[in-house]
């Protein structure tokens, strides 16, 4: 298997043209380094892509890369570099990105030019930042590229913002930290999400566990089920007893506090999330184990926001009654 480590520089809307909601940014330039199960680098990919959809150059893409007008105009359009990169990274690969959303953006171009079967989802890849962050940078935001590069003292040898010079740092970040510590941190791709229970996303860390769902219907149909309510314990993968159940935050968000007794309290998170152009939802689970203070927080977090729910219809009611009165 080989680590495609790719970059990709974005176009967006110049000068208040309205925005294309399936295609927010636009790919213009593709840059990427083939690295061997060693991290020994195989070989390298290049390219610049003449957009179709925000066909002027932003001024700020312009200034950060130093990509111009005149190298995108006569540059190939976006299905035929694609399927020349995808050709070139071969079917044993994965890819490694710095942070999360690239391989987002990359799959809504492909879908907007009906190539989304050249990359078969959900997928795992590798999410350089939030491994370097994890690694090296614990108690740190996501750090820039460049931050990573300064910290593992690496030679600043090209000028940041070229896909290809940014895939080439990120690929030297990688070999810093070594193939042993990445290879268990993968993350996994779901921008094509699960549609059946086959297909649902498992994954499991040391002290962290990730599940996604299938579709539902609706949030209440999602909470429903009982495998999106379970709570497994992340070591032994008891059913850990709940002793908060689970409770709507703030933004929608569900918590749930569960019990194993031999490796402590396990904090539950669902999140909803949504498909693109469609009604239904899926669910984001996260297990994670946390302390008792950490519980007790989220048992006041409970008490708070029953309290204000409470407050709010009683509030409601009373407001009713007075009308009638009237
Ligand atoms: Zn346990």
């Amino acid at each position: 298997m080989n680590y495609i480590v790719v970059d990709f520089e974005w176009n967006q809307s110049s000068y208040g043209r309205r925005v294309n909601p399936h295609i927010p940014f636009e790919i213009i330039e593709i840059g990427a380094v083939m690295l061997d199960e060693d991290l020994q680098e195989i070989d390298r990919y290049s390219a610049t892509v003449r957009p179709k959809v925000y066909k002027k150059l932003h001024f700020m893409t312009r200034d950060l890369t130093g990509i111009t007008q005149e190298e995108l105009d006569r540059s190939d359009p976006f299905p035929y570099v694609l399927v020349d990169f995808m050709l070139w990274c071969g079917d044993d690969s994965v890819f490694c990105t710095w942070g999360g959303n690239d391989l987002v953006e990359l799959q809504r171009n492909m879908k907007f030019y009906h190539l989304e079967d050249l990359l078969e989802g959900p997928f795992e890849y590798y999410n350089l930042q939030k491994i370097f962050r994890e690694l090296c940078m614990p108690d740190q935001q996501a750090a820039a590229l460049e931050t990573a590069v300064d910290f593992l003292h690496i030679e600043k040898n090209l000028p940041f913002h070229r896909a290809i010079h940014d895939a080439d740092y990120t690929a030297r970040v990688m070999q810093k930290m070594g193939a042993e510590k990445i290879q268990p941190l993968y993350s996994v791709d779901y921008y094509q999400n699960p549609k059946t229970v086959e297909d649902e996303i498992y994954i499991s860390y040391d002290k962290y566990a990730k599940y996604v769902s299938r579709e539902f219907d609706s949030h209440d149909a999602a909470m429903s089920d009982k495998e999106v309510r379970s709570t497994r314990c992340i070591k032994c993968g008891c059913s850990a007893r709940k002793k908060i159940h689970w409770f709507s935050g703030k933004s929608k968000t569900h918590f749930c506090v569960a019990f194993c007794p031999e490796h402590g309290y396990i904090l539950g998170k669902i999140r909803f999330k949504k498909p693109d152009d469609q009604r239904k939802c899926y669910v984001v689970k996260t297990l994670q184990f946390i302390n008792e203070e950490e519980a007790a927080a989220i048992q006041n977090m409970k008490k708070e926001i029953v309290k204000k729910r409470w407050e709010k219809r009683h509030h409601q009611s009373a407001a009713t009654r007075d009308k009638e009165d009237l």
